[in-house]
């Protein structure tokens, strides 16, 4: 057996990679589905078409280079995170379409329960804050609004999961129900602390234990593939949620090791070791892996939009036709020419925390070019990151010296130049961007006998480094002028 899968079924698409030995990546096959927006705020996903897509691009991989179910060691899957999706145990159907983290139908109802003085309860035992991003809102709305599945789930006849479950459950064939203590962390009904589902949790979010997954480790042999469509008898042998795998698949293996992938959005997020940090500035604490019984933790913190703000720069101004033109035009000026442009398009996460926050652009003049805005742009991507920066040092009261990077737009050297001077950083840029998947790979890998940790050691390849090279006073000096930017931003919108 000389490979492993990884599923990488991510917000808007279904992949799958084949990795060789060397962990080099054989095979890669990717396919889009629909995304439905049924009200203003609703996302959601057709479980079945996320299936269909997955097992679709499976097969794709495994037919473009003539491999066997006994060619593959194990599958490693990781996931869009949160993402809900309730079935029936003796059909296999979703009772309703998969409601998606970026879900904000269920905000009122966790608006209230947070005014019952619940979150400081919630907190310590998940890690999370009351929102509609996380799984119980979402779980309890299909329950409340599907004709007869309150019913239903009494009497044992539903199944929650999330993607990962969802996946495991058709790979298998019906026969394994279970998520790993990565995406358990994610619902808001899972201890992190005791590595269990929560009844007092689960009677808040009124949700009867018997549509629950059984939590496994992130790292082992769950059992084996028995569908006609991906084949039979193949292990399945690693779960893990997308930014988990990522700081996996970015060897983050250590204590204090952090990763930022700069998408759509920017998530950082540490590796805390068994260490389980409360934050006093509403980051998050979750797990990071499980692998025999060894938990890691860890601390994250997101930035709603980063290089969307690219897109909108590309699609809303038009200012350059892809992405990656904006680099020649950010550096087609000496600096932003006085120029600050928060990028809080969709409102502030960590840690401002203000969703009325909107996009504004300060100090433009008479000589402001597209050049200047499109750098103060990048620019605003940074100061979001290096506010996360700040805040995890100052919750775990040890600076993080060194920060791993993926996501699209880390192919943007200026970008990632400003973040390394603005944050003092030395900031690592691996060969192999897709970290999510190879996070995925490795832990199947781990799971099977593939590769040992000592092996994976070996694998990961530097691109290139970049180091701070501006004084501290300047640091300071762009750092107020954001803050004041910020500050002007906030509260805008009714
Ligand atoms: P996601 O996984 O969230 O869909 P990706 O990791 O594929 O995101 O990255 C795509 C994002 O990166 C887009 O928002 C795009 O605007 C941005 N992007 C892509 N290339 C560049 C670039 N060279 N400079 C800045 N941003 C970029």
């Amino acid at each position: 057996m000389k490979y492993i899968i990884a599923i990488d079924q991510g917000t808007t698409s279904s992949r799958c990679i084949v990795y060789d030995q060397q962990a080099n990546p054989i095979a890669v096959a990717q396919q889009e589905f629909q995304q439905i927006f049924p009200q203003p705020g609703w996302v959601e996903h057709d479980a079945e078409e996320i299936w269909q897509t997955q097992a679709a691009v499976f097969r794709q991989v495994l037919a473009q280079q003539h491999l066997n179910p006994q060619d593959i060691a194990g599958i490693g899957i990781t996931n869009q995170r949160e993402t809900t999706v309730i079935w029936e145990r003796s059909t296999g159907k979703p009772i309703y379409n998969a409601i998606v983290w970026q879900d904000r139908r269920t905000a009122n109802k966790c608006a209230q329960l947070k005014e019952t003085g619940v979150e400081a309860m919630i907190k310590a035992k998940t890690g999370l804050l009351i929102d509609a991003y996380f799984s119980a809102s979402k779980i309890c709305w299909i329950l409340d609004h599907v004709d007869g599945a309150r019913d239903k789930a009494a009497r044992g006849e539903l199944a929650f999961g999330t993607i990962d479950s969802w996946l495991v459950w058709n790979l298998s064939n019906g026969e394994l129900h279970i998520t790993d203590v990565t995406n358990a962390s994610r619902t808001l009904l899972f201890d992190i602390d005791r590595l269990q589902w929560d009844d007092e949790l689960l009677q808040l979010f009124n949700i009867p234990a018997s549509l629950l997954p059984e939590v496994k480790s992130s790292s082992e042999c769950y059992g084996v593939t028995r569908h006609p469509d991906v084949g039979t008898g193949i292990p399945i042998a690693a779960i893990a949620g997308d930014q988990q795998a990522a700081l996996f698949g970015q060897q983050c293996f250590k204590e204090g090791m952090a990763k930022c992938t700069y998408g759509t959005g920017s998530f950082l997020i540490m590796n805390t070791g068994s260490r389980k940090v409360a934050s006093d500035n509403q980051l998050l604490t979750t797990i990071a892996w499980k692998i025999d019984d060894q938990v890691v933790y860890a601390l994250e913190g997101s930035v709603f939009t980063s290089g969307a703000v690219i897109q909108w720069l590309r699609d809303g101004l038009h200012l350059f036709e892809n992405a990656a033109e904006c680099e020649t035009l950010a550096a087609s000026v000496a600096d932003n020419g006085g120029v600050v442009f928060v990028p809080a398009l969709t409102g502030l996460a960590a840690p401002h925390w203000d969703p009325h926050t909107r996009g504004s652009i300060f100090g433009i003049t008479r000589g402001t070019t597209s050049g200047h805005i499109t750098r103060a742009a990048l620019e605003g991507i940074c100061f979001q990151v290096d506010e996360l920066l700040s805040t995890m040092n100052a919750d775990t009261g040890v600076p993080i010296s060194e920060l791993r990077i993926d996501g699209g737009a880390t192919a943007n050297n200026l970008l990632i130049q400003f973040q390394a001077d603005i944050s003092a950083i030395h900031i690592i840029r691996p060969s192999n961007l897709e970290t999510t998947a190879l996070g995925a790979a490795y832990l199947a890998g781990i799971a099977t006998g593939f590769w040992t940790l000592a092996e994976i050691c070996q694998k990961g390849k530097i691109e290139r480094e970049f180091h701070g090279t501006i004084a501290s006073e300047e640091i300071e000096i762009l750092k107020r002028k954001w803050l004041k930017a910020i500050d002007r931003s906030m509260h805008w919108a009714d």
